[in-house]
């Protein structure tokens, strides 16, 4: 790799980041890295604190002693990051360091890594905290008024459970600034929030008697999936939701015994794969195929350079031995439950053009010895909707005839963007004058820390941002290079910027 001293300024980010991906940290695992910082800060002469869940702060307090002219500021990252190398590498990320190099793409340079991913997510919030650290102990910097906290989190990738769990005396500040975004030319002011829940739906099998029938095997494969937040306004299908339009079709014409229905793994993935097994008359086997036959062209029109590699597969299974099914009745009302739970955009932002504002992701479907049980993902920016939600699909639920119970496996609360706070202003300000341009102010709809800390802090206001990461969790993930100074010239302006306003 070529000399840091290349990669622009300031050293110290090169420095750090490059000693960071020599440190082990993959979630939950964060101990290395926090013993890493907590000493270098320590070192540096700044007091550290731990809370009970691990998440670290490092104090630098203002130069001022009165009580009068302070002004909180947190810089935040954190501490983990995703652990996903290429099949054919041998790498363990208990103990080896990243391998790293750069490249080129589109005439821009790139810092990634061999085989593995970078960590850049979040590693490069981690650099810009302890350089700035160290520029403020050596001299070089100077934010005069602002008392800093460098809050680094644990456990962000798996689930938040570092900012969700931590203890809310660990900071304070009247302004944060989350450093786990990826892109340079916008500010992330806004996130979803979110409730998962889990239902169980308890069924008892009958033993199919009647000589004729056959196994036969719906399968909905080839479509891309993606992230239930931030791609679930792509228009991107929904296996489960394909399969149950179809086997409520199928049902509707023709005699079938249903077995069993499949799909999902993840709460947070839009479903890719799911079937269905049902026992059919030999005579209608004819029938059923061509009528798939007929209605596979329409519904993958509706994917249609979304999802063009949905494929929708009927066979016959031969050697299928479990000769059981759902009582009639009981299927009936499955399938129809399942053809009309909502998924996918259910409202966007009255404001803000294009953004999603409520949203549902019918995720997890398994059918288990006596019982059926499926997952619900939602989301929403604003928290009354989110329960409105709630409340419409379990009402939905009741009005089945089922008798389902659920049981909330997750739930977090949102980041309610603020597009006019001051803290954007300023922000908005300072990029404008940096880099004369204007800066895109966005909120999202996935989860990040910033909701946890806007619901534990309603008074602090907070941005989200970064230098370009592309690739994000995949041993694909890399660093614009030019990209980090610019956010670095952007986040001290800012900081002085505050400082001074402060005055
Ligand atoms: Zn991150």
């Amino acid at each position: 790799m070529e000399d840091l001293k290349d990669f622009g300024e300031p050293l110290e980010f090169w420095e750090y980041f490059y000693e960071i991906t020599r440190i082990p940290r993959c979630s939950t695992h964060e101990d290395k890295i926090r013993e890493y910082i907590k000493k270098e800060a320590e070192k540096l002469g700044f007091q550290t604190e731990v809370d009970a869940i691990k998440n670290l702060v490092v104090r630098i307090p203002s130069n001022r002693d009165s009580e009068g002219n302070k002004l909180g500021v947190v810089l935040q990252s954190h501490m983990d990051m995703v652990c996903e190398k290429n099949k054919n590498i041998q790498h363990d990320f208990s103990s080896d360091p990243l391998k790293l190099k750069t490249i080129e793409i589109d005439n821009e340079k790139w810092l990634t890594a061999e085989g593995t991913t970078l960590g850049a997510d979040n590693g490069v919030g981690i650099a810009y905290q302890l350089a700035i650290m160290k520029k403020i102990h050596d001299g070089s910097l100077d934010f005069d008024t602002l008392d800093l906290d460098l809050l680094f989190t644990v456990d962000e990738e798996r689930g938040l459970s570092g900012a969700s769990q931590m203890d809310k005396n660990l900071i304070s500040g009247k302004y944060l600034l989350n450093l786990d975004s990826e892109e340079d030319d916008r500010f992330t002011i806004g996130c979803a929030g979110g409730r998962v829940f889990k239902a169980e739906v308890n069924y008892e099998k009958e033993l199919i008697s009647t000589p004729n029938l056959r196994a036969v095997k719906i399968s909905i494969s080839g479509l891309l999936g993606g992230h239930s937040g931030s791609d679930i306004n792509k228009n991107r299908g929904n296996a489960l939701k394909i399969l149950t339009e179809i086997i409520w079709k199928i049902n509707s014409k023709y005699s079938i015994l249903v077995n069993s229905l499949e799909g999902g793994n993840l709460t947070n993935a839009i479903t890719r794969e799911a079937c269905a097994i049902f026992f059919l008359e030999k005579s209608q086997w004819n029938e059923v195929e061509s009528f798939l036959k007929k209605i596979t062209p329409n519904i993958k029109d509706l994917y249609e350079g979304t999802d063009s590699n949905l494929v929708i597969s009927i066979e016959l299974l031969k050697d299928f031995t479990d000769q059981t099914a759902f009582s009639q009745d009981f299927q009936n009302k499955l399938i129809d439950l399942f053809y009309l739970i909502p998924n996918g955009p259910i409202s966007l932002h009255p404001t803000s053009v294009g953004l999603v504002h409520t949203s549902l992701n019918f995720a997890v479907v398994h059918t288990l010895e006596n019982v059926i049980e499926f997952k619900v993902s939602t989301r929403s920016l604003a928290q009354y909707d989110k329960d409105t939600l709630f409340e419409k699909l379990k009402t939905l639920l009741k009005t089945s005839g089922l008798v389902i119970n659920i049981e909330i496996v997750t739930i977090y609360p949102s980041w309610p963007p603020v597009f006019n706070s001051k803290l954007t202003e300023i922000s908005k300000q300072v990029y404008k004058n940096l880099f004369d341009k204007e800066v895109i102010i966005q909120a999202i709809h996935a989860g990040l820390e910033c909701a946890f800390f806007s619901h534990y802090y309603p008074d602090m206001e907070m941005i989200s941002l970064g230098p370009d990461v592309r690739g994000g969790h995949s041993p694909d993930e890399r660093l614009n290079i030019r990209s980090v100074s610019k956010i670095w010239k952007f986040l001290l302006t800012l900081l002085k910027n505050l400082a001074q306003f402060n005055e």
